[in-house]
């Protein structure tokens, strides 16, 4: 299944100069980019990203929760508490120097991007992972240091959250159909 979902390179990956690095680990195992550009988003369209949905809310926080639970740290907060906290923190962050947005197209795209990018917290991602090879940020540390974790991506969670991000940063023009030298290779059909 062919898909489209929306990566940002956060302030972080910008700032550490990873851009180069992050984006070749998408183009190496054979997706495309489709459309790509520098932003320096304001309060607003930060906003308009992490949408004050609370359903998102919720599963950040139970996100959370669980990882504190996993370390026997009981959280005494509910979980949308913590997700509306977490989204206050999000907004500045990725507001606060520019950030790089990708769509990114192919096979299974979506959960793809996500295997390659590694789980929220660098601290529980894998080597490998680009959260895990470039980032030992953690829960407990970006909760005490009341700020996000610093994980260098976002990337879309599921179809209806890619095509609803992927209109938040991109305009139809903005996003390109174009054609890869090995794609009939990658997706070669046998007799
Ligand atoms: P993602 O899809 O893996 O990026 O994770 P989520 O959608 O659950 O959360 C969005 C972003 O919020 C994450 O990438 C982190 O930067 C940040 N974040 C998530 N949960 C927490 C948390 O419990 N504490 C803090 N400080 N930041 C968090
Ligand atoms: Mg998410």
């Amino acid at each position: 299944m062919i898909e489209r979902t929306l990566v940002l390179i956060k302030p972080d990956g910008v700032q550490r100069g990873l851009v180069g690095e992050i984006i070749s680990r998408f183009e190496r195992c054979g997706l495309k980019i489709v459309g790509m550009k520098m932003v320096f988003a304001d309060e607003k369209l930060a906003g308009d990203h992490y949408a004050a949905d609370e359903a998102w809310m919720i599963s950040v926080g139970k996100k959370q929760k669980e990882s504190y639970a996993k370390k026997g740290i009981e959280v005494k907060e509910t979980e949308l508490e913590l997700g509306s906290k977490v989204r206050d923190y999000l907004i500045k962050y990725i507001s606060m120097s520019p950030i790089i947005a990708l769509v990114i197209e192919g096979h299974n795209a979506i959960a793809h991007v996500r295997k390659i990018v590694g789980p929220t917290s660098p601290h529980d991602a894998q080597p490998g992972t680009i959260r895990g090879d470039f980032s030992f940020d953690s829960y407990q540390l970006a909760d005490s240091s009341k700020r996000p974790i610093q994980n260098l991506i976002h990337a879309s969670e599921n179809r209806k959250e890619a095509e609803r991000e992927i209109n938040v940063w991109f305009t139809d023009k903005e996003i390109h159909d174009w054609k890869r030298i090995d794609e009939d290779l990658l997706y070669r059909k046998g007799k």
